[in-house]
Order: C-alpha cells, then structure tokens, then sequence
C-alpha cells in the first residue's frame, strides 16, 4: 500500500497494531509515523520498530493519509482540538477509543471529515487481532477497503452497524484479557496437580489457541464441540457440571454487561 500511516498515541494498542503491521509486510516501516506525549515513549518505538517518531501531533497530522487516534477516550477532545486546522479533507481518521462515537468525533472537528470507528485488541501485536469497524458516509469504498487491508494485515476484521460498536469491546476488545485470567487459572490447576509452571502455560495456552480454531474452523456450535468431549460419566463433564454450579457463563456474560457500560460511559 503506497499510503501513510499516522498514530497519535503509541502505547500499548498502536505498539501491538504498528508490530503487526511491519510484520505483515503490508507497508514498509518508513510509511509509518508515530507521536506520543513523551520522549521516552517515542525513543522506545523508534528503537522497536524503526518508524517515523514525531515531538508535534500537528506536523504528523498534516502528512499522513490514514490517522489514528491511539489516545486513551478522554483525551480524544484535547487532541481533537489541537489538530482539526490542519487536517485536509483526504485524511481518514481512524478512532479506536472505546464510546467514541462517529458523530462526537464530526462534532469535535466542526467539519466534514472522514472516519472510521474501529474497535481493535492487543493480539494484533501476533497478527491475530480482531477489530470491528464501522463508518461515515464520507469514506469512499477505496478508502474503505484500504483502512480494511490495514486492519487485516494483523488479523481479521468485521464491518459492524454503529449501533453495535459499544457491545464489541465486551467481546473481543477487552476480552483477551478474560481468556488470559482463565488460561492462568488453568495453569494454577496444572500446577497444583504437580506440573511444572511453564510447561502448564504452555497446556493451557495451546489447548486455548486450538479450542478457539475448533470454533473457526470446523463452524460447528461450540456447544456441540462441548459436548463432543464429554464422554458420559468422564471426566470432561464432571468439570463442566463443576463449572455450571459455580455460574461459569452467567459470570462471563455479567462481566461483559458491566464492560459494556463502563466502555458506553468512557465516550
Ligand atoms: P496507553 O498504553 O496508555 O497509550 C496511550 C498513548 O497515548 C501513550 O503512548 C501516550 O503517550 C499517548 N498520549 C497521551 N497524551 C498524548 C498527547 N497529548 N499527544 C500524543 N500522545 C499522547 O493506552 P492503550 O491501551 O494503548 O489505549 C489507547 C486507546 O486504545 C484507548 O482509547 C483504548 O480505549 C483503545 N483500545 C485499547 C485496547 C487495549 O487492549 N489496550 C483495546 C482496544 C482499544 P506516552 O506513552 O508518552 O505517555
């Protein structure tokens, strides 16, 4: 792609998305550029990933065609402000702030701007995010399918109907971070039988990654593929039965609820 590609906000969700981006090969390094709030920040992912480090928001404003907008939600306005003389007309921004919406954003600039509202996750940083995306009328399908190509060179993406953007950060912006505290517990299990600590985040891990790709690959009902190991009267469904009494899904699904809000009251 012979684009430029803008990050304001280099923490940890750009740093993961820039890693997959190089390494998708996707774009070069040298059509990337990247500004933070600090120098320390911005000397790390020059010595990371080689790219463009700039000190003026403004000046990376003015040069790229793609934009990120990797800042916390809150900061979103601030920068917002700082930035929207210099943006041109052709500049894609690219939200990726829990609760920011496409209007707040069109509001925030006082003009007509294009953006894309995504929501992305840290497995990006492996090329195996997923991102959810959505749309104002003023991006064109060229740009559309750029932003996509972005998106898909470090994992999958999906285009959502904005209404249901504040439910994806539930799903799977935030929930690498649910799975992490399982495949944790699952070790402390493994650990607790007597396997070493390290060869039991390698179990876990590895019986996460290949159930997950069970679900995507095979397109069979995870409660078949359940059910498929649970041989009557084994072992599988004694812990499965353990699992309900002790409101395994009710707790997931309740969590997400209070993501949701908590991401609905962040914008
Ligand atoms: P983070 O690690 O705290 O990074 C925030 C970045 O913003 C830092 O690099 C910081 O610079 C920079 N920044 C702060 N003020 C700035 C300013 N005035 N000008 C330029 N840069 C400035 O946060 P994060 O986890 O990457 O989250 C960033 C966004 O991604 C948030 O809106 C979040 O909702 C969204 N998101 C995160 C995840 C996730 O799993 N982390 C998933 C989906 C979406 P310094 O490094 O110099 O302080």
């Amino acid at each position: 792609m012979n684009k430029k590609i803008g990050f304001i906000g280099c923490g940890k969700m750009a740093q993961a998305m820039i890693g997959g981006l190089i390494e998708s090969n996707v774009i070069d390094k040298h059509q990337i550029y990247v500004s933070a709030r600090s120098n320390e920040t911005l000397v790390k992912v020059k010595d990371l990933y080689n790219v463009h480090t700039l000190n003026s928001n403004i000046d990376l404003a003015m040069q790229v065609d793609y934009l990120f907008l990797a800042v916390k939600p809150d900061l979103y306005p601030t920068i917002i402000e700082e930035i929207k003389e210099v943006i041109s007309n052709n500049t894609v921004i690219i939200t990726i702030a829990a609760g920011i919406t496409l209007e707040g954003v069109e509001k925030s600039f006082g003009k007509e701007v294009k953006i894309v509202r995504t929501m992305p996750n840290t497995p990006s940083l492996v090329r195996e995010g997923m991102s959810a995306l959505c749309h104002n009328q003023v991006v064109t399908n060229e740009e559309l399918n750029e932003v996509m190509e972005i998106f898909n060179s470090f994992g999958k993406c999906e285009l959502v109907n904005e209404k249901l953007m504040d439910a994806v950060p539930a799903v799977s912006g935030s929930s690498p971070a649910y799975v992490y505290l399982m495949i944790e517990a699952l070790a402390d299990g493994a650990v607790l039988q007597g396997i070493q600590r390290d060869q039991a985040y390698k179990l876990a891990a590895q019986a996460v990654l290949g159930a997950a790709k069970m679900v995507l690959e095979t397109e069979l009902h995870p409660g078949e593929l359940k059910d498929q190991v649970c041989t009557p009267g084994g072992a599988t469904i004694e812990a499965i039965a353990e699992l309900e009494k002790k409101g395994f899904r009710s707790s997931i699904i309740s969590a997400m609820e209070r993501c949701t809000e908590k991401s609905v009251s962040l914008g």
